[in-house]
């Protein structure tokens, strides 16, 4: 019997031990700057003729590693192997399919410090933050684990006279798991191991900004014994070889998590059928956010501050779940507005691999330069309230940013930026602060801030989000607590972390043994 899943706890780095081992993780991670890596194709290392490279954000001239660059003939390799592999992992009992997780979630408790380092060196990341990554990774190996155990035992048929029917849940085939940068263990691992776990064979390509912490996932899952072919590694540019693997005719799945433009076309070239193909494809696709926080003149406005600010600023707004538009009720849209400021203000912002530092780097130059477009769109669109470009420094470090009078219907009323630029807009009444809130294209995350019964239901009810939170921070999604995923233009509504997510890898199979 296994205990009940519980959330991993977070390091404390206010332990001077926990702050040593962090700092000497650093170091180490360090120490291995500029190695080249291998592909990982059924079992074996393989190298390719070309390589890219993966830089810190925070330090334009470190190199973080070279990756070998998997092209078409790679993927044809690794379909072949994750086929082949296939034929037997999906005979695994689930019992022991779900130990490999439990014992990947071991592995990285142990090694927590140096997958924080990898994260704050590869992507940025302030401790806390990368903390929070590696914790939410093992947590969903935890859970997973624990849900292909239940979902195993799941009977879902009504007894027949006469007969023995039974429901079986089982795999799809040979998937595509292609993630994120943002969170480059915690999305990645759940998305991978929930796909190995219902006993399917997958090519894994990392996001091309995050390469060297994808790979420390394959490292892991070789330690936790997981067989050759089941996870294939094949890094290399999405642009260039994304196609050609969203429409292979052998791919069946296709688990997605990025940007509204890269999630349509894949669910658009998916659903186009290739020669020789046998199934339709599913797609599981995670997008992009505009998220709201709604504040009402009876908040409490110390907690609302805080927390807009850091589902704001947390990662520099580089999360999907990020907060880029607050809407403030009249009565409080002076004072309130100037707490955001005066918090803003105090955030301190550098290298991450410096523990004080809260803010780090954006993730890249292209990055840099679309949200400083934004920024100066915003001078245009409202009025600058704090922020408004670079902060000093050798990486992609830019200001919190703070914008008011951002009409709705503005662009930074509508799209999603993608970094610490804040939009605060000011409302008459509750109800018109709801609708400013759902009138995006996307619906992922929100938050209101009231302690009002009648508006907390009312938000409850038409506030139209895949994740909803009262009095409550927008980011920060607990795997077990908040299951995740969003509706509209911010995708498939997959549920990571909850009970449902499981059964997006498997189909049911009704069988039923008349008695003779
Ligand atoms: P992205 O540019 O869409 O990239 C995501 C992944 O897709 C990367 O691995 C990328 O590879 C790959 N890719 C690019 N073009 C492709 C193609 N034509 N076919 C197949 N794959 C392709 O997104 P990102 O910049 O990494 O992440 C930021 C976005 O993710 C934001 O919009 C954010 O809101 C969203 N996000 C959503 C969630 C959620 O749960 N809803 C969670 C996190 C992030 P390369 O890196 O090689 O280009
Ligand atoms: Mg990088």
């Amino acid at each position: 019997m296994l205990a009940e899943f519980r959330n991993e706890p977070y390091a404390d780095f206010s332990h001077p031990e926990n702050k040593a081992a962090q700092e000497e993780a650093i170091r180490f991670v360090e120490n291995q700057f500029g190695r080249k890596y291998e592909l990982f194709i059924d079992g074996k290392k393989i190298k390719s003729d070309r390589l890219f490279k993966s830089y810190n954000p925070s330090d334009k001239e470190a190199i973080i590693g070279a990756f070998y660059k998997a092209s078409k003939h790679e993927v044809d390799m690794a379909i072949d192997a994750a086929m082949l592999a296939w034929e037997t992992w999906r005979q695994v009992p689930a019992q022991e399919r779900a130990i490999v997780l439990l014992k990947a979630a071991q592995i990285m408790r142990r090694r927590k410090f140096e997958i924080n380092a990898w994260m704050i060196v590869e992507t940025g990341k302030s401790w806390i933050e990368a903390e929070a990554d590696t914790s939410e990774a093992i947590d969903f190996c935890d859970f997973y684990a624990r849900e292909m155990i239940r979902w195993s035992e799941i009977k879902g048929v009504t007894a027949f006279a006469n007969e023995l029917p039974e429901l079986r849940y089982v795999p799809l085939g040979v998937g595509a798991i292609i993630p994120p940068w943002n969170f480059p263990m915690a999305i990645l691992t759940g998305m991978t191991v929930a796909a190995i776990v219902t006993g399917n064979c997958v090519l894994l390509k990392p996001a091309s900004d995050a390469p060297a912490v994808g790979h420390l996932l394959v490292e892991i899952m070789q330690q936790a014994g997981l067989p050759a072919g089941v996870l294939n590694f094949i890094p290399g540019s999405g642009s260039e070889i994304g196609d050609y693997i969203v429409q292979h005719p052998k791919i069946r799945f296709i688990s997605f998590t990025g940007s509204k433009e890269v999630g349509l076309r894949i669910i658009e070239l998916a659903g186009k059928h290739s020669a020789g193909q046998l199934w339709i494809k599913r797609v599981i696709a995670e997008m992009g956010g505009k998220d709201t926080i709604i504040v009402d003149t009876d908040a409490d406005l110390n907690d609302a501050a805080a927390n807009v600010i850091a589902s704001a600023f947390g990662y520099q707004g580089q999360k999907c779940s990020a907060c880029s538009r607050v809407i403030v009720l009249d009565k409080i849209h002076k004072k309130f507005t100037q707490m955001l400021v005066d918090l803003a203000e105090k955030i301190t912002i550098g290298d991450p691999r410096d523990a004080k530092n809260v803010m780090g780097p954006v993730i890249n130059q292209a990055s840099e330069e679309k949200i400083l477009r934004y920024i100066e769109l915003g001078k245009a669109e409202g009025d600058l309230l704090t922020g408004g470009g670079k902060a000093p420094g050798d990486g992609y470090f830019i200001k919190p940013t703070i914008f008011k009078n951002i009409q709705p219907g503005a662009r930074l009323d509508q799209e999603e930026i993608f970094g610490p630029v804040l939009a605060v807009l000011k409302t008459s009444s509750f109800d018109n602060a709801l609708n400013i809130a759902n009138s995006t294209e996307y619906g992922l995350t929100g938050a209101v801030y009231t302690r009002d019964r009648f508006k907390i239901e009312k938000a409850k009810r038409d506030f139209f989000v895949g994740n909803l939170y009262i009095n409550r921070k927008c980011t920060g999604a607990m795997v077990g607590a908040h299951p995740f995923g969003g509706f509209n233009m911010s995708g498939t509504d997959s549920k990571a972390g909850g009970q449902d997510y499981l059964g997006l890898f498997m189909q049911a199979k009704s069988i039923s043994e008349k008695l003779i």
